[in-house]
């Protein structure tokens, strides 16, 4: 009875990868390929524009003076 393991596409380096539950970083081929491209996905995800709202902005656009 053979049983062979069954290779992916690892989505990242698009090498081989082992779709099989002794490899834990399946679809991707390796820890590496899984962490990058999760950072990648985290990053574009939960990127937020840094710009003050049109309201915290004076006439002039600079942002309004400390308050103390
Ligand atoms: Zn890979």
């Amino acid at each position: 009875m053979s049983s062979a393991p069954r290779l992916v596409r690892c989505p990242r380096c698009q090498g081989d990868a082992v779709f099989a539950p002794s490899n834990r970083w399946r679809p991707f081929c390796s820890e590496r390929c899984h962490t990058g491209d999760f950072a990648a996905w985290a990053n574009e995800e939960f990127r937020v524009p840094v710009q003050p709202s049109a309201d915290e902005l004076q006439d002039d656009g600079s942002p309004p003076p400390p308050v103390h």
